[in-house]
């Protein structure tokens, strides 16, 4: 019934108390229920190892029982999640009084640990009976909550809201649509051109997803990429994305670069350097010009593994872009440690960088990353001839943006010219 590590109750004494405490509750009482999932533990695991990943558990399950009042549980649930069972409650005030002692408290353990500590966590708070009539429902509307607050910034807590049912319930059928809309061919690329800066020369396109939903039409990659990462629906899809674009881009009569957008999910995945190298040998495309895109989370999770498919990845004769410089962890050690061939500046620094010093001045640090490292850099999001000219001024190589050219279907690329010749006399005989 007990957690070793820590020493809590473990997920069995946890629903055994909790359906114990809602049988035995007096009127007019509550049962909040607090589902606690730390921020940033894996970041803890990676970064300082297990030994360190298992002393914060401790420290968690040490500084979370020293707020707790008699009669109230804190059990751990399995890896960096822990709960609260408050029973006797007057109502949400209480609730959130005990949540915000939690977070005090961690807060507290940062500030006394010598390398300015780690651990945070996010809360969901359900109550009984006014949420959920019964114990499963209870769960798992404070984990609907849970994610809330997550997804709102953390170090927080959030009550569970009617709203977020909805919410969480579209998000269930959202996964389920994703997982049949490459069947359902609800799915197609766009293509957006990248260029040098000095002359102007297309050098390539960045493939983009979009997801035609038969009834809501075009949802944005923004909204449903996240979805698909999370339910796994990503690694089909993507592997759907890759082949398509391999296909495009061995059909152009030039030797131009397709990039692809390749998520954690997928980096993680099984196999993944095989089954691009399938793709490659199916479409015919030569690997020099293949760039897959991706983003440092997708190496922090687990680095020697990213580090190995990176190695075997490019063994194929495949280039990597790093994705979204700038934003996330920006980590030097990650540029050096892992094989970029380019990187790629986000496009939040980009905009107004002619006018704005401050986004001007970490456009030229990256620049001279990327010079000292011999790696060519991408500006993302150009949107004005202002922030073309301060970037070429700066000696940037390559651009990307809506003023160098907008996403655009396959068909569209022609005036480019750059459509495989059978595509043309195709058109001419129809
Ligand atoms: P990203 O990889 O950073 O892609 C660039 C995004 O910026 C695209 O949005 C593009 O349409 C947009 N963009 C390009 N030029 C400009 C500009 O001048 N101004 C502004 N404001 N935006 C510009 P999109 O297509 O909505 O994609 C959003 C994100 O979704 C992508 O960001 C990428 O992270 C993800 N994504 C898209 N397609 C795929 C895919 O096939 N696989 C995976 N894993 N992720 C994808
Ligand atoms: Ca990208
Ligand atoms: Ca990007």
């Amino acid at each position: 019934m007990h957690d070793t590590l820590t020493n809590l109750p473990n997920r069995r004494s946890f629903t055994a108390q909790l359906e114990q405490e809602m049988a035995a509750l007096a009127d007019g009482e509550a049962i909040a229920l607090l589902c606690l999932d730390l921020d940033r533990f894996k970041e803890v695991n990676d970064l300082f190892g297990h030994a360190a990943g298992d002393a914060m558990l401790r420290k968690v399950a040490e500084n979370a029982g020293n707020v707790l009042s008699e009669g109230q549980m804190l059990a751990r649930l399995g890896g960096d999640e822990f709960a609260i069972i408050a029973p006797g409650i007057s109502g949400p005030d209480d609730a959130a009084m005990l949540a915000e002692r939690v977070l005090e408290a961690f807060r507290a353990e940062n500030a006394r640990a010598s390398n300015d500590g780690l651990m945070s966590t996010s809360i969901g708070i359900a109550l009984y009976p006014r949420d959920a009539k019964d114990q499963e429902t209870l769960i798992s509307h404070a984990d609907t909550a849970l994610y809330r607050a997550k997804s709102e910034g953390r170090d927080t807590f959030r009550f569970y809201e009617h709203a977020m049912g909805l919410e969480a319930r579209s998000r269930r059928i959202m996964e389920h649509e994703l997982r049949h809309a490459v069947a359902r061919n609800e799915f197609h690329l766009v293509y957006q051109p990248q260029k040098t800066l000095d002359s102007g020369e297309l050098i390539g396109y960045e493939a983009l997803l979009r997801w035609r939903h038969p009834e809501r039409g075009n949802v944005s990659p923004g909204t449903f990429i996240p979805v698909a990462e999370e339910s796994g629906a990503i690694v089909p899809i993507g592997e759907w994305v890759l082949k398509t674009a391999c296909q495009a881009a061995a059909g152009w009569k030039s030797n131009l670069m397709i990039a692809v957008n390749v998520s954690a999910v997928q980096l993680h995945s099984m196999n993944f350097a095989q089954t691009v190298h399938r793709i490659l040998l199916e479409t015919g495309l030569s690997p020099h010009r293949l760039e897959i895109e991706i983003t440092e989370t997708a190496l922090v999770r687990d680095m020697h593994r990213a580090l190995a498919t990176l190695r075997q990845l490019k063994t194929l004769g495949i280039r990597v872009a790093m994705d979204d410089f700038g934003t996330g962890y920006s980590s030097l050690s990650n540029l050096r440690a892992f094989p970029f061939d380019k990187i790629k500046i986000d496009g939040s620094f980009i905009r107004q960088v002619d006018t704005n010093e401050q986004a001007a001045t970490i456009v030229r640090a990256v620049l001279g990353i990327g010079r000292g490292l011999g790696l060519p850099v991408l500006a993302e999001g150009v949107e004005t001839s202002g922030e073309l000219s301060f970037l070429a001024k700066e000696l940037c190589q390559i651009g990307q943006g809506y003023y160098l050219g907008r996403p655009s279907p396959l068909d569209d690329l022609q005036e480019d010219g750059i459509q495989a010749e059978e595509k043309h006399s195709d058109a001419n005989a129809a």
